[in-house]
């Protein structure tokens, strides 16, 4: 099985200050068995990545716009992105599908701005509640990976993360069966578009990950990694999970 990517996403968090945490990330990160990615802030992105330099830590950001420069106010390029030192970028999360109206379309353009900056992709999906109440879970998150996957992915410029909207920063984690459900449908459905990309993509599972799960939610087959929100703004929490991954 890939090498597991734990991904640390602070969302709207973190000031100055909390570059201390990502300093200590960075001195555990050599010593895990896995790839770990934090994604600050883009205020942050610049100065956490300097500070990483020189350690298996990477710095990744939370959006990007499709285009490369351009009349888009307040929007960040993944080209600018790359210049600040980011390696990856979050795109399709559900908190910018839901607040923003992203739609799937919109969420591969990004990903493919991303491919063209050298960014590697983590690409958000999952349903409602409301969708899972009835019985939409397996169709809506197919249709948001059709969609939001360009024809050019990789496992090595891609990865993929289910996030059900219901267990984000609520503390309700689906049943091992529920996770264990979607991520063997998702992988089908990348073998059969993808073939050998689509076997060794990383699949991360997402919604309120914490040190005393994260080991039984890794057991999960097709699990290779997570997304953590909340308990990635401590090191001493994140390297909890990494370290059981
Ligand atoms: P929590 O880990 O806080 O539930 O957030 C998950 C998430 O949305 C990560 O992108």
């Amino acid at each position: 099985r890939p090498r597991r990517l734990i991904a640390g996403n602070w969302k709207m968090n973190g000031t100055g200050e909390a570059l201390r945490e990502i300093e200590a990330m960075a001195a555990a990160a050599g010593d895990l068995a896995c790839d770990l990615v934090l994604c600050p802030p883009s205020t942050l992105v610049e100065r956490a990545a300097r500070l990483v330099r020189g350690t298996s830590l990477r710095i990744g950001a939370q959006d990007c716009h499709a285009q490369p420069a351009g009349a888009f106010t307040g929007d960040i390029s993944a080209e600018m992105l790359v210049e600040a030192g980011a390696s990856h970028v979050i795109v399709g999360h559900s908190e910018r599908r839901m607040a923003y109206a992203e739609a799937s379309a919109l969420v591969a353009a990004k990903t493919r701005a991303a491919y063209r900056a050298g960014l590697v992709a983590i690409i958000c999906v999952g349903e409602t509640e409301a969708e899972r109440d009835a019985g939409r879970a397996l169709g809506v998150v197919a249709e948001q990976l059709a969609g939001s996957l360009p024809d050019d992915a990789t496992a090595q410029n891609t990865a993929i993360a289910y996030e059900p909207v219901w267990a984000i920063g609520t503390g309700r984690v689906p049943a091992e069966e529920q996770i264990a459900e979607i991520h063997a449908a998702m992988r089908q459905g990348l073998l059969a578009r993808f073939s050998t990309a689509g076997a060794e993509m990383r699949l991360l599972y997402g919604g309120s990950v914490k040190a005393g799960n994260a080991a039984s939610i890794f057991a999960v087959p097709h699990v290779d990694g997570a997304l953590v929100g909340g308990a990635s703004l401590k090191a001493e929490d994140f390297l909890g999970i990494a370290r059981a991954a």
